[in-house]
């Protein structure tokens, strides 16, 4: 077993193709007429601008727009660099001066690769790549070499490369043939991570792979970062198994599709998505959830290398709630800081970022970048049922301070009379030990409530959600946090605004006999997990739920309640 940066989460079992096995080095040769040498340079140059464009187009037809736009900026990128006046005119004159178009494209190149990969900033460094590939495929062109063509590949295979780049994202775009990524080089934050995440391909990155060859069978488990090359037959029945086993319980929850929300004994609830993207809005769509209840909108800055513009926003916002046909879309505003850090958004080093210049407390500094995202979300409101929701509040000022903030906004859009929803709804995140302490007073302030376990267990616990040292105690099965969710929910029931949970413990059914004793109105959780919270929900009565909630409360630790939770948790399938 091979173990390597477990990028993009799912089981991929197939047979491996490389798709780098056709390069070789580049190898120096005499150039005897400069004049053609040139020409040849520049058939080369015009031959990969075309090709290029070809891949804008389809990735264009086959993907969702915000993650076409995302490979479409990275190749238009190349395009602009190697059309660059500087490039060619130092191309054009190091082959003046006797060396071949190959070599000279390679070192002039390779100063941009050098400027990039020295960079402090990890998604700078990262772009090397971009610069290797596009050196590459120059390369290719001048020793007439045809890429293989990755867009017509075998059913089951697993896409093998030194370097999984874009281009080859490009290709196998809009098919089904591949099922897992494997690659030497490739961060969590490279182009090849951010975008097998969007197509949902599991993956695994920085992996020796000298010792693969052409047609190997391999399971890619990408959650775990785990690669098993020629596995055994019993290691192959294994994954199968348990691919299939989850297969077989998605195909019977497919029952669950056209049902409403309901509790055995006839009470509604609703399950919503959690989407980081205009993809997951699709499929949030497509799983049946009854809404969006968390856009992460990060994600979406996290795709560039500058903050997007309010056109590209809005672009984004208004096809979630166009995707969403009418339903629900609540859109959380930045969250950036923590564990999520935007290289251009220059957060400063802290001793302890989790408590620090976060989310909420970013957006109210940086009032320029956040008046653009409001105004992003506010104008695509008047295209679907959009609500906005503020991240990491710990004190009403806060809130006031926002709303002034997009009241603002709203004025500024009034004069320039462009539409949006006069009475869009304004909620926040619960997610923090302040939030829980006060729900009854921000309850009289806004909208909704939505109860972030993530963070809300580790302040609750004083554990950061990251410390593998503290993981133990990051649990929402700790009496002090399920005290806490309970609290924010009755504040909520009693204020009769509506309250929902969008962190993980949403799609836990240990927790579900819970949730739904306190009533919560709304599961929000990922795509894959709407049914199954749903099948869930339909085996609870709510008499039932009430005395487990009785017993589970009156127990000391959590070691106690989550091994009572799992004597009376429902089987699902
Ligand atoms: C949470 O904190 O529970 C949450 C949903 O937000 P995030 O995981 O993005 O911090
Ligand atoms: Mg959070």
């Amino acid at each position: 077993m091979k173990k390597g940066l477990a990028a993009s989460d799912g089981i991929g079992i197939g047979k491996t193709f490389r798709a780098d096995s056709h390069l070789n080095n580049t190898v120096e040769y005499i150039v005897g007429d400069i004049d053609k040498e040139i020409a040849r340079f520049e058939q080369a140059v015009a031959s990969f601008v075309t090709d290029t464009e070809k891949k804008i187009e389809r990735v264009k037809t086959n993907n969702a727009p915000e993650q076409a736009n995302l490979q479409a900026d990275v190749l238009s990128g190349r395009i602009v660099m190697i059309s660059d006046p500087y490039l060619i005119g130092e191309v054009t004159n190091a082959i003046k001066s006797g060396q071949s178009a190959l070599i000279a494209v390679q070192k002039a190149l390779e100063v941009f690769e050098k400027m990039f990969a020295s960079s402090d900033d990890p998604y700078m460094a990262e772009r090397a790549a971009d610069v290797r590939e596009l050196s590459q495929a120059i390369v290719n062109k001048l020793k007439g070499i045809q890429e293989p063509d990755l867009s017509n590949l075998p059913n089951g295979t697993v896409l093998v490369a030194y370097e999984i780049t874009a281009s080859m994202l490009a290709d196998i775009a809009g098919s089904d043939s591949v099922v897992a990524l494997l690659g030497t080089i490739g961060g969590f934050t490279s182009h090849c991570s951010i975008l097998a995440r969007n197509m949902g391909l599991p993956a695994v990155f920085e992996i020796e792979l000298d010792d693969i060859k052409d047609g190997t069978t391999v399971i890619v488990d990408g959650g775990k970062g785990e690669v098993f090359l020629s596995p055994d037959k019993k290691n192959v029945e294994t994954y199968t198994a348990q691919y299939n086993a989850k297969l077989e319980l998605e195909k019977k929850m497919q029952a669950y599709k056209s049902k409403p929300t309901t509790l055995k004994s006839g009470e509604h609830t609703h399950v919503y998505c959690n989407i980081g993207n205009t993809s997951d809005a699709k499929a949030a769509f497509e799983s049946s959830a009854e809404g969006v209840g968390l856009f992460r909108t990060e994600f979406l800055y996290m795709q560039y290398t500058t903050a997007p513009s309010e056109e590209m926003q809005f672009l984004a916002y208004k096809t979630a709630a166009t995707s969403l046909n009418g339903l629900p879309v609540i859109i959380r505003t930045l969250d950036v800081g923590g564990d999520k850090d935007i290289p251009y958004l220059n957060l400063p080093k802290e001793e302890n970022p989790f408590l620090g210049f976060r989310a909420i407390r970013y957006c109210l500094t940086r009032t320029d970048i956040f008046e653009v995202q409001i105004r992003a979300i506010l104008r695509a409101s008047a295209f679907g049922k959009i609500k906005i929701m503020l991240p990491m509040i710990s004190d009403v000022s806060e809130v006031r301070k926002s709303k002034i903030l997009i009241e603002k906004v709203k004025k500024d859009l009034d004069k320039d009379k462009i539409e949006y929803d006069k009475n869009i709804q304004v909620g926040i995140m619960t997610e923090t030990a302040a939030s829980a302490l006060i729900a009854d007073v921000l309850a009289k302030e806004v909208d909704f409530f939505s109860i972030g376990t993530n963070d809300l267990t580790q302040y609750v616990m004083s554990a950061d959600r990251g410390n593998a040292d503290v993981a133990h105690l990051c649990s929402v099965f700790y009496p002090a946090v399920l005290r806490a969710i309970k609290s924010i929910i009755l504040a909520a029931k009693k204020a009769k605004i509506e309250v929902a949970m969008c962190g993980e413990a949403a799609a836990d059914q240990l927790m579900l006999p819970l949730l739904l004793s306190w009533g919560l109105d709304e599961f929000s959780v990922g795509a894959k997990s709407v049914l199954k919270v749903r099948a869930g929900i339909a085996q609870w009565d709510k008499v039932e739920t009430d005395k487990v909630e009785k017993h589970a409360m009156g127990l000391a630790t959590t070691d106690e309640i989550k091994d009572y939770l799992k004597s009376v948790v429902k089987v699902l399938g």
